[in-house]
């Protein structure tokens, strides 16, 4: 158990990359970079996805410990990774094992406070075919509410009495769906998966291969995010459905916390695009037990203006904005609220699902 775990908790992707290096470095453990083609981040430095493998490259089972997908709930995810390493990681690695830890897939949005990739583009709605992209009818009969081009008073409250009927009439969970199930023809919208495949998407699959994950018995993945749930709070959200034995896999690995998005056991409503699903195309023949661990920050409220907000300046506002300031430090609250306690609940969530995710693979 440790004292302080808030102390792992970056101030900044940059910080987050370099103690995140340091500590593969201090571990005698190698860190593979890959850097950005042409995007620089927040501080006009070049950004990269790191990748740190413990363990033999040749073994039949591994864990694969993701961060940073939605950028900025890498705050979340980069510190798990950075402790968990400083807290001895190496040496838990199980006989015939690997862990393989991805240090900021979407680097571009947690040195930009973004949830989204330098394309506008939610990684994890990222993985479809972009010739023939999901339809989401609801989000294109609400697009201009969801995501205003005007952030006025005065609009904000005439998008968010569009939204308001839709939800009287259908259902507020209906509305999250629309919202966020993600979408495919509004690349200034919010939850865009993007119009082709995204650099982060690519990496991924190189890293699958230089892995050779397809080699593999047995998968694990984690998926670090925030925005989710009551502040603190966990859920295993897997894709998978009861009855499958995939889905009995996460239940007698992580118990009560899983919760079928699917299903619709999840705070999460059903997506598509998910890294989730492109993964067990790749892995036919390995036994693969993927989850995202979703921790809570701010009511699902909150959030959702901050992404709002987030979106405008970007696609409409223009960084010149004076609003900047606040609306970045809006986001930052609603993805990683700098918190003692918050980090505390959060960091005790991480370790007990990599606890119980290394027995697994045991
Ligand atoms: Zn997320």
């Amino acid at each position: 158990m440790v004292a302080s775990p808030e102390r792992y908790f970056p101030e900044n992707y940059r910080d987050g990359r370099s103690a995140f290096i340091e500590a593969c470095e201090d571990g005698g453990l190698g860190v593979t970079a890959r850097v950005h083609p042409k995007e620089q981040g927040a501080d006009a430095k070049p950004l990269f996805m790191d990748v740190a493998t413990i363990g033999p490259r040749d073994a039949r089972k591994a864990l694969l410990l993701i961060s940073g997908t939605h950028g900025v709930e890498g705050y979340f995810g980069s510190g798990v990774q950075t402790g968990l390493l400083r807290e001895g990681l190496a040496a838990r690695v199980p006989e015939g094992a690997k862990i393989v830890l991805l240090h900021a897939l979407n680097p571009y949005g947690f040195s930009w406070d973004r949830r989204v990739n330098e394309d506008n583009a939610d990684v994890n709605r990222n993985f479809v075919n972009h010739k023939h992209p999901p339809r989401n009818e609801a989000y294109a009969a609400l697009a201009d509410a969801i995501a205003p081009r005007d952030i006025s008073r005065e609009a904000m409250k005439m998008a968010n009495a569009k939204l308001r009927d839709y939800s009287d009439l259908h259902g507020a969970f209906a509305l999250q769906e629309a919202i966020s199930k993600g979408q495919y023809h509004h690349p200034d919208g919010v939850y865009f998966g993007g119009s082709r495949e995204s650099w982060s998407a690519a990496m991924l699959k190189d890293v699958f291969g230089e892995e050779q994950f397809v080699e593999l018995d047995k998968l694990l993945v984690i998926d670090f995010h925030t925005g989710l749930g009551e502040s603190g709070a966990a859920e295993m959200i897997t894709e998978d459905v009861p009855g499958t034995p995939a889905y009995a896999r996460a239940r007698k690995i992580w118990g009560d916390r899983v919760a079928s998005s699917e299903a619709g056991e999840s705070l999460s409503a059903p997506l598509t695009g998910t890294i989730d699903k492109r993964v067990s195309e790749w892995m036919e023949r390995t036994e693969l037990t993927f989850a995202a661990l979703e921790v809570g920050t701010e009511p699902v409220r909150e959030v959702f203006n901050a992404l709002r907000k987030d979106n405008w300046l970007h696609a409409f506002g223009g960084l010149e904005r004076p609003e900047r300031t606040a609306i970045k430090k809006e986001m930052r609250a609603a993805f990683y609220p700098d918190a003692p306690q918050w980090k505390k609940s959060v960091w005790r969530h991480a370790t007990e699902v990599v606890d119980a995710a290394l027995k697994a693979i045991a």
